[in-house]
Parts: C-alpha cells; sequence; structure tokens
C-alpha cells in the first residue's frame, strides 16, 4: 500500500483519521474519512487512493456529523452549518479567506441570481477548494502540493501552497493559457505540461514521495484523490443562503469532473436538513462537447468522452467523477448539455450588463435558459448561476467572441456614435 503524505495523521482505533488538534466541538475531534459507496472508514495511510474495499478505488468524502437540529432560522441554520464545518475540520476554517458577492439579474429571469466568484484571491471558485487544501497539507505535515489543471486550479493551488510555504508542482492542459502558467511560476510553483501518460505518472509518484494531492475527489480522474478540499465549496451554499436569506429554488454549475457540483450539494442539503427546507435542484451545466456526466449517468457507469472540446475549456474534460454521478443522484440534481453557441450567446448577453465572464461561468447561464425552455423550472424561480472565473483570465478564449477593434480616428468614433442613437 503506498504511504501516506507524511504527517500527524494517526490512525484511530476504529480506522477514523484525527488531524490536528482536538477540536472542543466535536465529542471526539475526529475528522472521519469514508467510502462514497460503501461507507468504510478509510485508514489514516490510505487517503488518496480511493476505497480499496470496492475494488473500484471508490470516490472517498469526509463525514460530517449528522446536524443535531432541524427546523431552524436560516440565520441560525447558516451559523450551525458554519459550526459543523469548522468541527468537522478541528479548528480549519473553510470559510477563510473569503467570501464572494451575489447580485440580482433580472435581465435574464425574475429570480435569477449571479454569485461572482472571480472576487477570489486568485479570480476563480478554485480558490475555496484550495484554501482547504493548503492548510489540510500543512496539518498532515505533506512535502509540497501537486495538482492537474486545465488553469485556474493550478493557479488557485500555486498561489495557496505559496501562502501556506509549501512548494507546488502543477500539470497543466496543453491549451493553458501562458498568462496562468506565468502566474503558476510567479508564485513560486513549477509549471509542467507532460504528455497524460507522463503526467499521471508523475502526480502518482510525487503523492507517493509525501506530497499532497490537491486534485479532485475521483482517484479515477487524476491517478490519486483529494477527499478533504471539496468542503470548501460548501462554503458557497453557506454564503448563498445568507446572502439570499433563503434557500434557493435552483443553482446552475459548470461542471467538469464535478469537485464543485458534489461540494456545494452537499452543503445545501446541510443547510436544508438544519432548517428542514426543501433542497434546491443543483444542475450540473456541461458542453455538448463534452457530456461526460450526462452519458455516464445515462450509462450508469462512468463515460469518457473520447474527444472534448469547447470553447468552455475549463469544463470540457473528458470524464466526470463517480462522485459527481452521485451527488445528482442522492440528492436529486439534474444535468444540462448546452450548445456552443448558446455558451457564446450568454457570454454576449453577460457582458452586456458588464460582468465579463469565462465560458465556462457563461455556460450557467446557458444552462438556466435551457432548464426553463424545457421546463425543468419556472421562469420566475429563484435561481443562483455560479461565476467560476474571469474572462480577464482567458484573453484568446474571449477573444473568440469578442473581437478587438479601437477606434482609431475621430470622425469614425463620432460616425459609430451617430449609428447607436440613431442619427
Ligand atoms: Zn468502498
Amino acid at each position: 500500500m503506498p504511504p501516506r503524505a507524511g504527517g500527524t495523521a494517526t490512525t484511530h482505533d476504529s480506522g477514523d483519521v484525527q488531524i490536528g488538534a482536538r477540536s472542543e466541538a466535536s465529542p471526539d475531534g475526529l475528522v472521519r474519512v469514508v467510502c462514497l459507496l460503501c461507507g468504510r472508514a478509510a485508514a489514516a495511510d490510505d487517503l488518496f487512493w480511493g476505497c480499496g474495499a470496492c475494488g473500484v478505488s471508490a470516490p472517498l468524502t469526509v463525514a460530517d456529523p449528522p446536524p443535531q437540529l432541524t427546523g431552524l432560522m436560516v440565520g441560525d441554520a447558516v451559523r450551525e452549518a458554519r459550526c459543523t464545518f469548522s468541527r468537522g475540520f478541528a479548528g480549519i476554517d473553510i470559510r477563510a479567506p473569503m467570501s464572494t458577492p451575489m447580485t440580482a439579474a433580472p435581465t435574464f429571469g425574475a429570480g435569477v441570481f449571479l454569485k461572482h466568484e472571480a472576487f477570489s484571491l486568485t479570480g476563480s471558485h478554485k480558490d475555496r477548494f484550495h484554501a482547504v487544501a493548503a492548510r489540510v497539507a500543512l496539518a498532515l505535515g505533506a512535502r509540497g502540493i501537486v495538482a492537474s489543471s486545465t488553469g485556474n486550479h493550478g493557479v488557485s493551488a500555486a498561489a495557496h501552497a505559496a501562502a501556506a510555504g509549501l512548494p507546488a508542482v502543477v500539470f497543466c492542459h496543453p491549451e493553458a493559457p501562458a498568462g496562468l502558467l506565468r502566474a503558476i511560476g510567479a508564485f513560486g510553483g513549477e509549471a509542467a505540461q507532460l504528455d497524460s501518460v507522463a503526467q499521471r505518472e508523475e502526480l502518482i509518484a510525487l503523492v507517493r514521495e509525501g506530497w499532497f494531492p490537491a486534485t479532485s475527489m475521483d482517484p479515477a480522474l487524476s491517478g490519486a484523490a483529494n477527499p478533504f478540499a471539496v468542503e470548501g465549496y460548501k462554503a458557497i451554499a453557506c454564503e448563498t443562503v445568507e446572502q439570499l436569506g433563503r434557500l434557493p429554488e435552483a443553482v446552475f454549475i459548470p461542471t467538469a469532473g464535478g469537485d464543485t457540483l458534489y461540494g456545494v450539494m452537499k452543503g445545501f442539503a446541510e443547510l436544508a436538513a438544519l432548517c428542514g427546507a426543501p433542497m434546491p435542484t443543483v444542475f450540473a451545466v456541461q458542453p455538448e462537447g463534452a457530456s461526460s456526466l450526462s452519458q455516464s449517468l445515462t450509462a450508469g457507469t462512468q463515460v469518457a468522452v473520447a474527444e472534448p472540446h469547447s470553447i468552455a475549456l475549463s469544463i470540457a474534460d473528458p470524464r466526470s467523477g463517480r462522485h459527481a454521478m452521485i451527488a445528482i443522484a442522492r440528492w436529486g440534481g439534474g444535468v444540462l448539455d448546452v450548445a456552443e453557441a448558446a455558451i457564446e450567446t450568454a457570454m454576449i448577453d453577460l457582458a452586456r450588463i458588464g460582468v465579463y465572464i469565462d465560458p465556462a461561468s457563461a455556460a450557467a447561464l446557458a444552462g438556466y435558459r435551457l432548464a426553463v425552455a424545457r421546463g425543468d423550472i419556472a421562469a420566475d424561480a429563484l435561481s443562483v448561476l455560479l461565476l467560476t472565473s474571469s474572462g480577464f483570465k482567458w484573453p484568446d478564449a474571449m477573444a473568440a467572441v469578442f473581437p478587438s477593434g479601437a477606434v482609431r480616428d475621430a470622425a469614425e468614433l463620432r460616425r459609430r456614435l451617430a449609428l447607436r442613437s440613431g442619427a
């Protein structure tokens, strides 16, 4: 059995894993990491390879203590849920280091709100994940942090590793924007673009040498898995409920591997239980050219898309994780496959109200529109669109939709203004 990233985790008699100091809010101070499929508790030296007992290296997850309370008012539920997060991590507060704004967007629907994850340390929702990952890596005494990424994930990994004083290795997609590779280097990380076989082998080797995998929950995706960091996404659910003053009816999440989907759904499920309120319908949104999740759910097994393609590179992965399939089944979500033209239209429509977001984020609006058109939700449903990253980080993708065209003489400027005013 491969060794864990070295450190202070210990195995309890029950096989549970203990991290860091005992929490006063938890009866036993233990973080329980369990298999999503069979529920078996993982041993401390077997956290990153999935559940061996299932024979398929099934994804592992943090098992929070079930909420003891229900029927709470929203504000009390948010406070209790946040307490549970801290309790689960024995002092690691998953809310830190940020919260992001929410704005109404009635242009798109009476109940539409935009959750702006671009307002974060490195400009994407990945900071939720890596803020937790880096602190757990420290708690486990890891030698460094290793991740694989199309861009946003790797930049965030390198930034939070730097903040934690740990080295970072980021295996990047061949099409990752140069600016994002530069940022990884700026944070002191090593960006590497290897072929897919060499990348997988090297990532596994580093984890066996004590590096912490800031990777997806499903070990099938990158070779080594991380059961902890998706807990950071629960904070998005918490903030959303706090900002709306209630649980939304529908949530739209751009989805690749499915970590964000799983973490946000887990957070909403916890809050719904605390409030005694209905679980929102959470929709995973994928491009039609990378619809691995809907294909997997239809087939009843994990399906890889042979040649995934989309302008939305961040959600154009060949595979979604089994945890995403389980999340949809367990918590009653849906999957929406959106066309490239719908993504591009959404990019333009969002820009027209002053929101310059990347193509993957725009897929959330395309998904909302598709859900309304299909009758999955009412047009006035209280809906949250998760905008995961800024367009400023993806200049090439944005250039495909928004041609640059500065006016270079005053007469032409006046002609254009006259056209706008209809003169
Ligand atoms: Zn299992």
